[in-house]
Order: structure tokens, then sequence, then C-alpha cells
């Protein structure tokens, strides 16, 4: 589970693709952190086997893997009511200014409040320069200083500039607060069968922002992805926690696999379960 994106820039960023290269897949990768960082492993382990124990067995691979996604939620979330201090490290008045104003839709929804602070303390510190990457801490894993220390952020968007479009703004800033609220990827998902480009995969993952290896596109993508990989949960195509791949990913010429730039129905109804009013 854990897809921490692996590798930082080793050296100078390549020069820019050129433009026969996939231009799109701006796809974000769960910070979640490595299992020996994470203290609440057993207990999450723990409560997963008791979701399935109690069950008595009956609980098929579905149900297990949707027990499991719940487990995770439920170790990571804050407490309801939670007042999340916000502090940006860096950015221009605008690119702050439009991450606010998306980040407080979740409000409408949450019983949680976001407050920007200008300086510290803060639970989430954003960046806009960590690396070229956007990303999130999941939940309280913000709190855990061995892999966000103190003064680092626990939230990138590593492409939003000034004249990004809103629509961009919308979707990615939307999916990283989901992130740090807790969500995790809409990524189980019984109808995900399309057929790899596996050569423009190996292309782009290798690239800016992730310069991933070959062994760690295979984890993180394409056996992750593979429908044999897949456990069929209850699958939100809507969700603005949803993968977003670029259709020049794909061989079989559908398309991106989803440009969600809003809360779905789902979204709200999950959320506001997460965090009752
Ligand atoms: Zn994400």
């Amino acid at each position: 589970m854990a897809t921490k994106p692996a590798n930082k820039p080793k050296a100078a960023p390549p020069a820019a693709p050129a433009a026969s290269e996939p231009t799109c897949p701006r796809i974000c990768f769960e910070r979640i952190i490595p299992d020996e960082l994470d203290p609440e492993r057993p207990a999450r382990q723990a409560l997963r086997e008791y979701m399935v124990s109690s069950q008595k067995g009956k609980l098929n691979a579905n149900e297990v893997a949707n027990a499991a996604r719940m487990a995770v939620i439920k170790t990571k979330k804050w407490p309801a009511g939670t007042i999340l201090r916000c502090l940006f490290l860096d950015g221009s008045t605008t690119m702050k200014k439009k991450v606010r104003a998306y980040a407080h839709q979740w409000e409408k929804h949450a019983n949680i409040k976001l407050k920007f602070v200008t300086k510290a303390p803060a639970e989430i510190r954003i960046s806009f320069y960590a690396d070229a990457g956007s990303w999130s801490a999941v939940g309280r894993d913000a709190l855990n200083r061995s892999y966000f220390p103190l003064h680092q952020p626990t939230m990138n968007y590593g492409w939003l500039r000034d004249n990004t479009s809103d629509d961009e703004y919308s979707r990615v800033v939307l999916h990283e607060f989901g992130h740090a609220l807790g969500c995790i990827h809409e990524h189980q998902t019984p109808t995900f069968n399309r057929k790899w480009d596996t050569k423009a995969v190996m292309k782009y993952f290798q690239g800016p922002p992730n310069y991933w290896t070959e062994d760690s596109i295979k984890y993180n993508v394409l056996q992750k992805y593979s429908p044999t990989g897949i456990a069929a949960t209850a699958f939100d195509p809507k969700s603005i926690m949803l993968y977003a791949f670029d259709g020049a990913l794909f061989a079989d010429g559908k398309g991106p696999t989803n440009s969600n730039t809003k809360f779905s129905a789902d979204d709200i109804k999950m959320i506001g379960t997460m965090y009752p009013k």
C-alpha cells in the first residue's frame, strides 16, 4: 500500500518534453507513510482481522478489500470538529488565494474547520515548489514527524501556478485536501480493464515529476492497476479521489480515465459520514 514517490529527482530535471510525449498525466500519488514508520499499523491490521473474523469468514475478497480501505480511513482521519491550521510555506498571492478558496469547499460537507494561519505551528503545511508533483499526507499522518518534519510541507502543488486554469485548481486542490482529511484513492475498481501502452507508461513515469525506476512503475502502476490486481468494491467513477490517467498511456484509444473536478454525490456522503455535523 505504500505508494510514496520512491525517488526524488537525482539530477537537474531534463529539458521540457517534446510535443509528442504525453503531456497530461498530472496525477497524484498518495504519500501513505511506509508501514515501518506507521505506529498504527498493528492496530489497523487487528481492526481488519476483527472485521473479517466477525463475519465468520463469510466476507468475499471484495468485502475484505473494502474493510481494509475503511480501516485505513478510520485510523487516519481527524476527530470530527477538529480545527486544522493550514500554513503556506511559499507561493504567490494568487496561488495561495486560489488554493484557500477551493480547500474551504470541504467545510460545507464535513464537520472540520480549515484555519489558514500566517505563522507556525500548523498541521497542514503547503508548498508549491517542494518538487514537481502534487501530493499530500493522508489525514493524521501529517503529524508523523519522522516522515513529515516540522518545517517541511505535508502537501505540495508542483504544477499549480498563477496562470493555471480554475478547473485544474479545483481538481487538484479538492483532491489533495481530500487526502489531508484522510480520504484515500478511489482506485479499487471492478471496471478498470484498460489496456496499457506499456512503452508510453514507462517513458512517462521515468520522466518528471516522478523519475521512477522500471520496478517502481511496475509496482505502482502496471501491477496495481492490472485487472487481476484490483479488487472490486463499490466504485464511484465521479469521485474527486479517483486517479486520472491520460489517454496516451493506454493502447485502446479510449481517452483519459476521468477528469473529475468537483465532488461527487458519494464524496459528499462519505465525508459527511467521516465528519458528521
Ligand atoms: Zn491522490
